[in-house]
């Protein structure tokens, strides 16, 4: 814990906008793999990885090694998307090792560093494509803060009351119980021309939503909604700032699924080293932008090529990492299994190393988060009421580290769950 002091700076002139800080009250100064250490040299267990975007942790030592010889190499620094060598051999890392060997043909957009601005830009491309200005978005979906992103995110919260417009909300997947299609409902009012809903110039979703709570759209969800946007003349964008590489298991969340998304957003863990970087990737047929049509300064993250590279030929060049993660997934679902039992209702959600337990409150779920980083752990919660909490380990977390964390957050459990009942007496 940090004392007042080393906090004041923070308190006295940091925005009241700061957020994850007020969770996690210390001072942090150094990490690697799954451990950070603050000033006063203790270690917490990671289980938020820089909010998925550290996937392979902290301080990889081949993208430090990499990164340091580009920088003692007075390699290019800077963010404009001149041609660089970063940016070569990024991309063809990129086609030669992720693009290729799926079968997609896909162009590279880079965009402003957020994901935020990936669904921005894919946002607007889908409108300029189809010449129409509907998006279809997802109850709980969740796409970044900025306002044309924002009018597709679900959070009255992060919406704060703003005209924000040109987005349609249709139910997600099972957001009206296991017996509802919510896909043969969107089928519905867009095959009906007078139910209201503009035909779109896309349908926006995540597969597993980060934010919104880890609701999961089964692989026929998703595949009956890529056939609805096909159908209307709409493009399918998959939103995969926090699901994608290689959060869900595979590299792309919806691998598996059947279908081939017109736009894909990627942000978060692309760089692999935590530094900013987004992109989308475009179906060439929809790649009509014109040049500096969606501007931006820092569109390519010299750094972050570099550290990319080296993360895609350092863990997905092999079928190991991805054994790896589906080996730790197991391991977290078998033991939220365990903690499930102690909270009476609380639900498993999520799929990958993106699981978590529902709860069933934000003040439950908040003390639980709390209770683990008294013990070393750092962890968050999601949900429409923050009610659930949320493992995003990094995917190669020691298996001794990823069991330590998960006793830490069993033992919270339980102790969480006693008080309630203590309490309730
Ligand atoms: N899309 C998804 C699915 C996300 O989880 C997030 C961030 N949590 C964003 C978009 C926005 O990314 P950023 O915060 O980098 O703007």
């Amino acid at each position: 814990m940090s004392t007042t002091d080393e906090r004041s700076v923070f308190l006295r002139r940091e925005s009241e906008a700061r957020s994850y800080c007020r969770r996690f009250d210390a001072v942090f100064a150094s990490a690697s793999g799954s451990v950070l250490r603050d000033t006063a040299g203790r270690e917490y267990i990671d289980f938020l990885a820089g909010c998925a975007a550290l996937n392979y942790g902290h301080n990889d030592p081949d993208m430090a090694a990499a990164l340091i010889a580009h920088i003692q190499g007075n390699g290019i620094a800077m963010g404009l998307d001149l041609h660089t060598d970063a940016k070569r051999a990024f991309l063809e890392t990129f086609e030669r090792d992720i693009l290729r060997p799926r079968g997609l043909s896909h162009r590279v957009q880079f965009t402003g560093p957020t994901g935020t601005n990936a669904v921005e830009a894919a946002m607007k491309l889908a409108r300029k494509v189809t010449g129409r200005h509907n998006v279809i978005a997802f109850t709980n979906g969740y796409h970044g803060v900025t306002l044309g992103a924002l009018a597709a995110t679900g959070s009255r919260y992060n919406r704060m009351g703003a005209p924000l417009s040109g987005v349609t909300r249709a139910p997600y997947d099972a957001y009206m119980g296991a017996h509802t299609d919510t896909a043969d409902l969107l089928e519905r009012m867009l095959d009906d021309p007078s139910s209201g809903v503009d035909l779109p110039a896309a349908i926006l979703l995540e597969t597993v939503q980060g934010e919104g709570g880890l609701n999961v759209a089964s692989a026929g969800w998703v595949a009956h909604v890529a056939t609805i946007a096909k159908r209307h003349g709409a493009l399918l964008i998959v939103d995969d700032v926090q699901a994608g590489c290689g959060r869900t298991g595979s590299f792309f969340s919806f691998e598996g699924m059947g279908v081939v998304p017109d736009l894909v957003a990627l942000s978060k863990s692309i760089s692999g080293f935590g530094l900013p970087m987004a992109l989308v990737l475009v179906k060439p047929e929809h790649d009509r932008w014109l040049p500096a049509e969606h501007n931006g300064t820092f569109r390519g993250n010299t750094h972050a090529f570099v550290t990319a590279r080296v993360a895609i030929e350092t863990y997905w060049r092999t079928p190991d990492f991805q054994a790896g993660t589906a080996l730790r997934a197991a391991l977290v679902t078998q033991r939220l299994e365990q903690m499930a039992r102690i909270i009476p209702g609380s639900v498993l959600k999520g799929r990958g190393m993106m699981q978590g337990l529902d709860v069933g409150t934000g003040e439950r779920a908040a003390r639980i988060c709390a209770e683990c980083f008294a013990h070393g752990l750092i962890v968050e919660t999601s949900g429409a009421h923050d009610q659930v909490v949320k493992i995003l380990a990094p995917l190669n977390t020691p298996l001794d580290l990823l069991t330590q964390g998960l006793d830490i957050l069993h033992a919270a459990t339980l102790a969480t769950a006693t008080t309630d009942l203590l309490t309730a007496a």
